[in-house]
């Protein structure tokens, strides 16, 4: 099998995915039955092409943080992306809350295959970048500290309800910053990267940058000091008055009342992730997509979808689905939504269908359709509730839409480890064959929703 080699200090290579149209697919009980149209999508897609622009997202650019200059520089090369495909683009702003963000760099340096953003406290020190040598006060309480730790950064456990305590601890004792460490979560799960508030220093203001890393970043923490002296550098910065983006695309004179497929994901990531996965699989999913489907001519218009900030509670689909009038609304015949659709985790066999209603709907019954003739019904879910991505955005107003996404046997909660983490890189949570069953699952779904015009007529 071919493996392509990823640039990087890791020079990790990922498989690809090397099936013809009509071979039987991995994990398929039988050979695909494809229509012509389904032939179009599955011979066009490509991992490889997909993989291009998951290089950009995950690793040229990194977290891409609702309306911060790293979601902007996304937007932007998705747009440009579908611009150069010969789709009309629109950018669709909204206003989003402030960002309070760190960057952790340390001499000898901290590992390179892990993100080193972190989160910032809004209520500690902002804007500044401060160094130190590390001591780890583990519990942080008075006793836990050496004689003196003045003009050091202090590791201490978190703990939620005493975190005021301990950072006050931390600035009596001289700390010049403090860097918060999660407690470890039960696996699969591992604790994302947060932003520690602390609303009692409105009166006593917090003098040091205050951080919350991520349960991934704790341990290469804890590992670099136990190897020696550790000098870290604290970095930390406001971001206020946000405003993100929906990048929305159709093809060229697309009619302006007939029936629309959508075809959607969030390009945006939570803190200290590179999103590898959530989501820039169903990102560059979509790219792809408009790709192959762009010179294929059907009855519906076919509008490709990118969500901003929907890490921050579904924001960008939120807003997008409150400007639109009814009659927009009635348009939408299915939203094709794709949230994580290529974790290599290896317990991710199961593709889920996820309502936000529970029901089958259009979306939902043409992915099983599908799935049938793609010879991957056996590896789909029965239509499953969960909401939770931005198809909820839709149902919540009575448009069929429904999330798509590899995840554990069992549950749709059983997530890959590196969910929501510095490890979401593509070395450690990219699978290129369940990419390209997601591009062809999705394509010839929604390529069959919006009525394939084909010579002849007919299948
Ligand atoms: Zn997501």
């Amino acid at each position: 099998m071919l493996t392509i080699a990823l640039g990087g200090a890791a020079g990790i290579a990922v498989p690809a995915p090397a099936w013809a149209v009509g071979d039987q697919r991995p994990g398929a009980l039988r050979p695909p039955t494809l229509t012509t149209a389904d032939q179009r999508v599955a011979a066009r897609v490509s991992a490889e092409r997909a993989l291009w622009h998951l290089q950009v997202l995950s690793q040229g650019i990194g977290p891409r943080i609702g309306g911060t200059r790293s979601e902007h520089r996304a937007a932007d090369y998705i747009s440009g992306v579908l611009d150069h495909l010969g789709y009309d683009v629109t950018r669709q702003p909204f206003a989003v809350a402030d960002k309070f963000l760190a960057q952790l760099e340390a001499r000898p340096g901290l590992p390179r295959d892990l993100c080193w953003q972190t989160g910032a406290s809004p209520h500690g020190a902002l804007d500044v970048k401060v160094r130190g040598d590390v001591v780890d006060v583990h519990a942080g309480t008075a006793a836990d500290y050496p004689a003196d730790v003045t003009g050091k950064i202090v590791l201490i456990d978190y703990v939620a309800a005493n975190r005021e305590a301990l950072v006050a601890t931390a600035v009596t004792n001289g700390a010049k910053a403090v860097v918060f460490l999660p407690a470890d979560l039960v696996e699969p799960r591992r604790a994302a990267a947060f932003s520690p508030t602390l609303p009692g220093s409105a009166t006593t203001p917090v003098p040091i940058p205050v951080v919350g890393v991520a349960q991934a970043q704790k341990h290469r923490l804890r590992a670099a000091l136990a190897a020696g002296r550790l000098r870290l550098t604290v970095s930390t910065a406001a971001h206020r008055g946000l405003t993100s983006h929906n990048v929305l695309a159709e093809r060229r004179r697309s009619s302006t009342d007939g029936p629309v497929v959508m075809v959607s994901a969030h390009y945006d990531t939570v803190i200290g992730a590179p999103g590898a996965n959530d989501d820039g699989s169903g990102t560059v999913l979509c790219l792809e997509l408009a790709r192959v489907l762009r010179k294929l001519p059907t009855s519906a218009t076919v509008r490709f979808a990118l969500w901003g900030s929907e890490e921050q509670g579904l924001l960008g689909s939120r807003y997008y689905v409150s400007q639109l009038p009814q009659a927009e609304r009635d348009r939408i015949v299915a939203v094709y939504q794709n949230d994580m659709v290529a974790t290599s985790w290896d317990p991710a066999t199961r593709y889920w269908l996820l309502s936000f209603t529970g029901l089958a709907n259009r979306a939902t019954d043409e992915v099983a359709a599908a799935a049938a003739r793609l010879g991957y019904e056996p590896r789909i879910s029965p239509v499953t509730l969960r909401g939770s991505s931005d198809h909820q955005s839709f149902q919540e107003v009575g448009i069929a839409a429904a999330n798509f996404s590899w995840r554990g046997e069992a549950s749709p909660a059983l997530l890959e480890p590196p969910y929501h983490s510095p490890e979401d890189t593509i070395a450690k949570n990219i699978s290129l064959e369940r990419l390209k069953v997601s591009m062809e699952l999705i394509g010839a779904a929604a390529y069959a929703t919006a009525g394939p015009a084909l010579p002849g007529g007919a299948d």
